[in-house]
């Protein structure tokens, strides 16, 4: 029987509706930092940096990950990283900034998170493998000293 880690890598991509289509809709809250017809920038809610913000289309067609862009999205992946720039801007990134996009099960760190809470006597784990949010989302880290090469 496959390892709870061998499941999540080899989850297939889903093209469903995910958590960032209910941010785009309003349906639940988030930190909105910038806003067009097509992109929508809010902070991440686990920052990793002291800015971190997404960066979304607001129509997915198809762009689960950056590895199935079609010619067609062309015009929006420049418009994502041209917003990128514009956030950083009103950020006050002025001395840099790293932008990341991650792909599918091997493009983010393993992560392993417990929480133990000493009131219900209860053990969490909770697994996270890679990409887990499958709409594309362009990560804009600033504010601390990044290093190279990644982890
Ligand atoms: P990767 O981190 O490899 O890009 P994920 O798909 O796991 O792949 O990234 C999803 C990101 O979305 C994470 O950084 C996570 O903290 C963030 N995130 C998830 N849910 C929310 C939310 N409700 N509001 C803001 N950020 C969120």
């Amino acid at each position: 029987m496959a390892s709870e880690k061998e499941a999540a890598l080899a989850a297939v991509p889903s093209d469903s509706p995910t958590i960032f289509d209910k941010i785009i809709n309003k349906k639940i809250p988030s930190n909105v930092v910038y806003e067009d017809d097509k992109v929508l920038a809010f902070r991440d809610i686990a920052p990793q940096a002291p800015t971190h913000i997404l960066i979304i289309p607001k129509v997915k067609d198809g762009l689960t990950g950056i590895s199935k862009a079609e010619e067609r999205h062309s015009e929006i992946l420049g418009h994502l990283l041209y917003t990128a720039k514009l956030v950083a801007k009103q950020e006050g990134l002025d001395d840099g900034f790293r932008l990341v996009i991650n792909d599918g099960p091997k493009g983010c760190k393993y992560r392993l998170y417990c929480r133990y809470s000493s009131l219900v006597d209860l053990d969490i784990k909770i697994l996270v493998v890679g990409q887990s949010v499958y709409h594309l989302h362009v990560h804009l880290l600033g504010g601390r000293q990044m290093n190279w090469p990644p982890g």
